[in-house]
């Protein structure tokens, strides 16, 4: 019976198999091709780079050994973490990502940055790091700003209508009209217009008018659970995900 019944079912699968695969296919591959022009007309061509010359290499060590000191009104914390936690042998390797991209609840205290301008959003994501580490460009592309925006700025033009903002930075190598190469020096990371040094970095789409901030975290490779700073006030949502990657781009 087992033997008929096995047979049964595989001249079913024989007979029916290979039209429903037939079948199936030919959908699949409109749907796929379908997909796969719409991943492309909806996916990024920036291909960028961190914009950190260099390298962040977490070691343990003991919260003695140099590290960064976060600073936030009259309260400080020091990034020296142990057991695989975040830590750098050598303060200047040290950057961290600590001001995410979305709406933060840090807006709601009075000594902490605000984003008025920006509908209490903020558009970009911070890199925590030594005043004085070399900024690159983390894309192709050529200058249009350098100035007081977002403390001392550079943008650049990164082509098919993306900008990249590089902000509050301690110099400017660049001026407006070079063209940057990815890699390339453009200043170096400072506290200009904030409390505490690190890069601001944003990347914007602008069409028909608008601008769409892209959440930089979908761009660069990294590994966001070693280098992300937990529970640091300005890590903390006011809305939306608790997951960075998952904060959708936004029209400003
Ligand atoms: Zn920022």
């Amino acid at each position: 019976m087992w033997i008929k019944l096995i047979t049964a079912l595989m001249i079913l699968g024989v007979v029916f198999l290979p039209i429903n695969l037939t079948t199936d296919s030919s959908i699949n591959k409109d749907i796929s091709a379908h997909q796969t022009s719409l991943a492309n007309e909806e996916s990024q061509p920036l291909n960028l780079s961190l914009p950190l010359n260099v390298k962040s290499n977490w070691t343990s060590a003991d919260f003695n050994t140099p590290g960064i000191i976060w600073e936030v009104g009259d309260s400080a914390t020091k990034f020296a973490v142990k057991d695989g936690k975040f830590i750098s042998t050598n303060p200047k390797d040290t950057w961290f990502v600590y001001g995410w991209f979305g709406s933060i609840e840090a807006i709601t205290k009075p000594y902490n940055i605000k984003y008025p301008q920006w509908d209490n959003r903020h558009n970009g994501i911070d890199f925590a790091g030594q005043a004085g580490l070399e900024i690159t460009s983390a894309s192709d592309g050529i200058v249009i700003f350098t100035g007081d925006k977002i403390g001392e700025t550079v943008e650049i033009d990164a082509g098919n209508n993306y900008s990249i903002t590089y902000g509050h930075l301690l110099d400017i190598s660049v001026k407006v009209g070079d063209i940057v190469q990815m890699g390339d020096l453009i200043g170096h990371l400072g506290d200009s217009g904030t409390i505490n040094p690190h890069l601001h970095f944003q990347v914007d789409k602008i069409e028909n008018g608008y601008r769409t901030a892209v959440n930089p975290l979908t761009l660069l490779e990294v590994d966001w659970s070693r280098v992300v700073i937990p529970d640091a006030d300005a890590n903390r949502f006011y809305e939306g995900s608790q997951d960075p990657h998952l904060q959708p781009n936004f029209i400003w």
